[in-house]
């Protein structure tokens, strides 16, 4: 027997892709939806309206109180050999009481945010999870698993060089399929399936979001990141707190959000600062985008 497991993140690709998969009946139907702890209120509560009126939706989060504890003890062990103060281990001590929020708890883990060249996010709140919390125990019990998955390949060439269906591994001799059924659709045909079953798409496209995940992605666009920050300051707010508990976990004594060049003091810019030097530029520069244009992850799990 198999089982058809829809990974849902909340946008519109993802949704198309769990209405396809009732529309053809697969059977033993799942949808999961690994929840970062940086998604904006608004795909929660589209994820609540996707559960009552599409389909049960079981929501997965990774947990790094472990992570967090044996970081505390090393620090507290190797610091001040290290070269590192007192006051700065107790710190750093302090900033690793696990939140229970699996962005935050990664970051304070890895002393870091996440970055285009170092996209762990992904992989280990969406990939990961899934594949522990739902895949592995499904194989394990002897079941073959089909993967359903919301990628276009117009969204970026890593994702247009994918495969509509691929082997991805054997565990004790089942199964696991990747399939991607919407892959050579647009995005209007994303909406369009939408609109056939009378289900609304989450409501953030219509506030000037071009995608739907973390907010903000790492790697949002220029633009798309002004936007959030005129509509959902609070975002920021919670960012910004963030970026304080994070630095103070790192060796460094600093981290920022988003990946930029130090300034002439040797300092990287952190969220506020990168938006008010966006906002200074918007007025007479604004053609390129600063960051990667978005998330190319191939795994789909982020829009
Ligand atoms: S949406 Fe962006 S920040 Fe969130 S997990 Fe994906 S790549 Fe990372």
């Amino acid at each position: 027997m198999d089982y058809n497991v829809v990974s849902v993140s909340g946008g519109k690709d993802s949704t198309a892709v769990l209405l396809l998969a009732l529309e053809r009946n697969a059977p033993n139907l799942k949808a999961v939806f690994a929840d970062t702890g940086n998604e904006h209120p608004i795909t929660y509560d589209y994820l609540e309206y996707l559960d009552k009126k599409v389909h049960p939706i079981t929501i997965v989060k990774a947990d790094f109180t472990e992570d967090l504890n044996r970081r505390s003890d090393y620090i507290q062990n190797h610091w001040l050999e290290e070269g590192k103060s007192q006051y700065e281990i107790d710190k750093a001590v302090e900033a690793l009481k696990p939140t229970g929020n699996p962005f935050l708890d990664l970051c304070l883990y890895k002393g870091r945010f996440p970055s285009p060249r170092a996209a762990f996010c992904t992989k280990m709140l969406k990939k990961e999870v899934i594949d522990q919390q739902v895949f592995s125990p499904l194989l394990t019990e002897g079941y073959d698993v089909n993967s359903w998955v919301g990628v276009r390949a117009d969204e970026s060439p890593r994702r247009a060089a994918l495969k509509v269906s691929e082997f991805a591994k054997d565990l004790k001799g089942s199964k696991l399929w990747i399939y991607r059924p919407v892959l050579k659709w647009t995005a209007q045909d994303c909406f369009n399936l939408h609109k056939k079953h009378g289900i609304e798409p989450n409501p953030l496209y219509k506030m000037g979001m071009s995608r739907v995940g973390c907010m903000p992605c790492m790697q949002c666009r220029k633009t798309e990141l002004l936007e959030i920050s005129k509509r959902f300051p609070e975002e920021f707010e919670r960012i910004k707190n963030w970026e304080e508990r994070v630095s103070n976990a790192s060796k460094r004594g600093s981290a920022t959000f988003f990946p930029a060049k130090a300034d002439e003091l040797g300092k990287y810019p952190k969220i506020d600062t990168v938006i008010s030097n966006l906002k200074y530029k918007q007025s007479y520069e604004f053609q390129e985008e600063l960051f990667e244009p978005m998330c190319s992850s191939v795994y789909g799990l982020c829009e």
